[in-house]
């Protein structure tokens, strides 16, 4: 009795009521049973259109999985009616805990859901003995819900991303909402081309696309000429997390090739176990590595001469003035064309190429957040990271969007976490 005191307090349903409360073996394990009752004289409701229709028939009980209770699994066992719809024929009713064949109820997708936000999948399914599958389909419920439910209103400031995931063999496109106290994930989908990007201005719209006023991007080709197409009104901006991104880049690249020759050589290798020295920012290594650092600096290598570039360009970002911000830039890469280091030559023709947008960066300043991007793009990693078992783009994606999508959840009235 008390059970469904409880029940109806948390979870009631206007056209139907709990019955008998019981322990029965479910899949060999003891499991408490709720029966579920339609409400007398109550019309079953076609899934189709929404209405009341005669009872056609009934089909034999199922169960539906419920929130857990101690260390009990909970179900609803229901004989579903199957309506007589004039217009739509014999269809089985529309319930409000569940839909379709699934065998979770709502409720308690949405609660697997909920710790598959903090944990990763494999441990929610191990928690709630449950498979890694079940864990799936309960985020994938909730993350259709969430993209069908949410606003695109208000968008004006988008940057557009992307990420190498299975070890680099495949790119996903990333578009962020970057507007303050909105930043969220706004859309992804995999590769890197200018059909891609193209996509989503589609499934955006013209008329919100037209009211975009900042693009933040990186210097991808394919990305610049359909933000130029589809965008023609907003800033394109350069920003610099991408731009400090191509640095480290030729800085990896320069180091590798230097270990190549070590190795060559029969040299030692000075460079081992060294590479976050040179791709991190000084400021955010630890007093150990600042000494290791220091240690590298006094050689003469070609990884810190790249290195040294790297930081000497960071004064770039803090001129308040365009004009003057561009005769740095025009300075640097003439300097940066005079050494020996081809990947850093590579870097400073792309600057030069794209001087005019990487400038719309200091006409954004202020209104745009310089870190948005970067934040974003570091969540999205982690949440790789804590995936593992994401074996397809599809999982990838719905966890991206789940954890990224700030998206409305289902009407829910449990807050167990
Ligand atoms: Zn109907």
């Amino acid at each position: 009795m008390l059970i469904k005191t409880l029940l109806n307090k948390v979870e009631r349903f206007k056209s139907f009521v709990y019955g008998a409360v019981y322990v029965k073996l479910v899949d060999g394990v003891e499991a408490l049973v709720i029966d579920i009752e339609p409400r007398r004289n109550s019309r079953p409701i076609c899934p189709e259109c929404g209405k009341r229709r005669n009872t056609y028939d009934r089909r034999p009980p199922r169960l539906f999985e419920y929130l857990p209770v101690w260390t009990f699994k909970v179900y609803f066992r229901y004989a579903p009616r199957r309506v007589s719809c004039p217009e739509h024929g014999v269809k089985v009713e529309a319930l409000p805990w569940g839909h379709g064949k699934e065998r979770m109820t709502f409720s308690y997708q949405i609660y697997l859901s909920r710790w598959a936000k903090r944990l990763s999948w494999k441990e929610v399914a191990d928690i709630f003995e449950t498979s890694w599958d079940t864990v799936f389909r309960a985020v994938n419920f909730v993350v259709d819900y969430g993209l069908a439910h949410r606003s695109l209103e208000g968008v004006t400031e988008i940057g557009v991303d992307e990420i190498a995931v299975f070890k680099g063999h495949k790119y996903l496109t990333l578009v962020y909402q970057l507007n303050a106290g909105a930043r969220r994930l706004l859309w992804c989908a995999p590769e890197r081309k200018a059909k891609t990007l193209l996509r989503f201005f589609q499934e955006f719209g013209k008329e919100r696309s037209a009211k975009l006023q900042f693009v933040c991007s990186d210097m991808w080709a394919p990305y610049l000429k359909v933000i130029a197409k589809k965008a023609p009104q907003a800033l394109n901006i350069l920003d610099r997390f991408h731009i400090m991104r191509k640095f480290n880049e030729a800085i990896d690249e320069i180091r590798r090739g230097e270990v190549k020759q070590f190795k060559a050589n029969g040299q030692e290798n000075v460079l081992e176990r060294k590479r976050w020295l040179l791709l991190k920012r000084p400021e955010n290594l630890s007093e150990k590595q600042t000494v290791r650092l220091d240690e590298l600096l006094k050689l003469n290598l070609a990884s810190i001469k790249g290195y040294l570039l790297r930081e000497d360009f960071q004064r770039f970002w803090e001129y308040q003035r365009p004009d003057f911000a561009g005769k740095f830039l025009d300075n640097w890469v003439t300097r940066t064309l005079q050494t020996d280091l081809e990947p850093m030559k590579k870097v400073a023709k792309m600057l030069s190429k794209h001087k005019p947008m990487i400038l719309n960066w200091f006409k954004a300043k202020g209104q745009l957040s310089s870190g948005a991007v970067e934040g974003l793009n570091l969540k999205a990693k982690l949440t790789m990271r804590k995936a593992y078992g994401f074996k397809t783009l599809k999982c990838l994606k719905i966890a991206l969007y789940h954890t990224l999508g700030k998206l409305p959840a289902p009407d829910y009235h449990h807050r167990f976490c």
